[in-house]
């Protein structure tokens, strides 16, 4: 089966072309893989390794185990489901039973496990490997006695597998090689209880790989359950791709940050936009208030239906809604040619998400706008973020609701550079801005690193304040 003929063409246009990778172009044979695997990926049509296998191939090989944050369409399967072909079919079996599983494969849903399994008959197809695919919704007797004669790399779904588990059909004492991917969806899905189960089954000897396109708090923790001194891997597009879009930061007290947002659409700073929050609960909330305010305006997130979800992706498509609120989970795959704005809502704590969620826009050569509401307790992670991307990110200074987030020690020590709009804040309870709606393109005022030198008191992040600094503006020109 042919997988897919070049990587340059099907993966996001951000990432397919080399140039935007600050990596040096390589070959598989550099890769110290053997002859039935690169014959493989010859007549799959694959010239070069994508970032993602450039990093994660070396190091499974060298028997590491790794944790990689990666979304689905950077080469992940291959990078993880290459070497595991490799070192299966270097390493003599040790048969004890028929019914053994040297690899195990947990995916969240039926759709991906069907493509692995489909990547590893493509990349094995010259190797005497036994795989196999189960997931639920199907009737198990297929699938069942496909198990009963062995199985190298077995790719499930967490129910289904626990179901043929208890069953007695499968054991996984013998499992060698545990890989968990999109452990972000598996959290975001429920399946998290059903996942720390099948790792309580797993040997303790065995080599684990753990792949997620975001790192909240609770997937770093369980990927301290589950891997052993574990190498890392990310794949982040460089600035340059950062550089096409044109991002704005905004600070705004954190129950002021639904009012800006009315604001800048009312105002027609922004006319459609793909809006992330953290939570799905702060999706559900924002869409309700821009709802309320007059605005079209729907969510998507893990606790909406397949069929809700496509449905609301379709209405923005269409323009029917001019909001799409999304959690960074939910968004992903979505593919909105055309995507003008993204914003930012909730500022996300690893800095990779915010490059991922801000590729949505600029695609294909298309201006892209980023807007970003940062609330006190954010700016540590506007600072890592200033820090990936290696530049500074605009501050728009001139909008109805910055009054709130300057603390006053700041403000008194930086008469140069106050903080304040000369449009009053509005009220706090009020859905819509109370300050006058201004169609003027925003007034950017300074690099972040500026503002966050004369936001900080004294000794906080390591940064001593300048009140005499001499404010330069930033050569960045509003677009809109
Ligand atoms: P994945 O992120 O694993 O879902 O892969 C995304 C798509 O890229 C899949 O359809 C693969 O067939 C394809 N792909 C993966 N690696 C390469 C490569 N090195 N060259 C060309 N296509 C690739």
């Amino acid at each position: 089966m042919r997988v897919q003929s070049s990587w340059s063409r099907l993966l996001p246009m951000t990432w397919g072309n080399p140039g935007y990778f600050n990596f040096p172009i390589m070959t598989f044979n550099e890769l110290n893989l053997i002859a039935p695997i690169l014959k493989a990926l010859q007549e799959e049509g694959y010239a070069t390794p994508t970032p993602i296998q450039q990093q994660a191939i070396p190091k499974v090989l060298s028997g590491r185990d790794l944790m990689g944050c990666a979304q689905t369409g950077t080469g992940k399967t291959a990078a993880f489901s290459i070497p595991i072909l490799q070192l299966l079919h270097e390493r003599p079996l040790q048969r004890s039973n028929s019914r053994y599983i040297r690899s195990l494969i947990l995916t969240p849903t039926r759709e991906l496990a069907i493509q692995i399994d489909e990547s590893i008959s493509a990349y094995g197809r010259h190797l005497p490997i036994r795989h196999q695919v189960i997931f639920g919704g199907v009737s198990q007797n297929a699938q069942v006695h496909a198990l009963s004669k062995g199985i190298d790399i077995l790719t499930a779904t967490p129910g289904r597998l626990l179901d043929l588990i208890g069953q007695g059909f499968i054991s996984l004492d013998r499992v060698e090689f545990f890989v968990l991917d999109e452990a972000d969806r598996m959290l975001d899905m429920g399946f998290i209880h059903d996942v720390r189960k099948v790792i309580r089954l797993l040997p303790a000897a065995r080599q684990s790989l753990f792949f997620s396109a975001t790192m909240p708090p609770e997937i770093i923790q369980l990927a301290g359950t589950i891997l052993k001194n574990p190498e890392h891997v990310a794949v982040t597009p460089p600035s340059s791709t950062v550089e096409i879009i044109d991002q704005r930061l905004y600070f705004v007290e954190k129950g002021l940050k639904k009012n800006l947002l009315i604001h800048l659409m009312q105002a027609h700073e922004v006319p459609t936009a793909l809006v992330f929050t953290r939570t799905k609960h702060g999706a559900d909330r924002l869409a309700k208030d821009l709802k309320k305010a007059g605005i079209e305006a729907e969510a998507i997130h893990g606790n909406k239906s397949q069929n809700a979800r496509q449905r609301a992706l379709a209405n923005f498509k269409s323009r029917l809604t001019q909001v799409l609120v999304a959690t960074d989970i939910a968004a992903r795959g979505i593919d909105i040619d055309e995507l003008s704005h993204v914003v930012n809502f909730d500022i996300p704590n690893i800095p990779e998400t915010y490059v991922h969620r801000i590729g949505r826009t600029g695609r294909a050569g298309n201006a892209g706008v980023a807007f970003s509401f940062c609330d006190a307790e954010e700016k540590p992670y506007i600072k890592d973020i200033v820090k990936l991307i290696g530049r500074q990110i605009p501050v728009i200074e001139e909008h109805p609701f910055t009054g709130a987030t300057v603390p006053k020690s700041a403000a008194s020590t930086t008469p140069a550079a106050p903080m304040k709009s000369a449009t009053p804040a509005a009220p706090v309870k009020s859905a819509t801005p109370a300050a006058p709606v201004t169609t003027e393109a925003p007034k950017v005022v300074r690099s972040f690193n500026d503002v966050v030198k004369l936001q900080d008191p004294p000794n906080r992040g390591g940064v001593k304040p300048q009140p005499n600094k001499k404010w330069r503006p930033s050569r960045h020109k509003p677009t809109v």
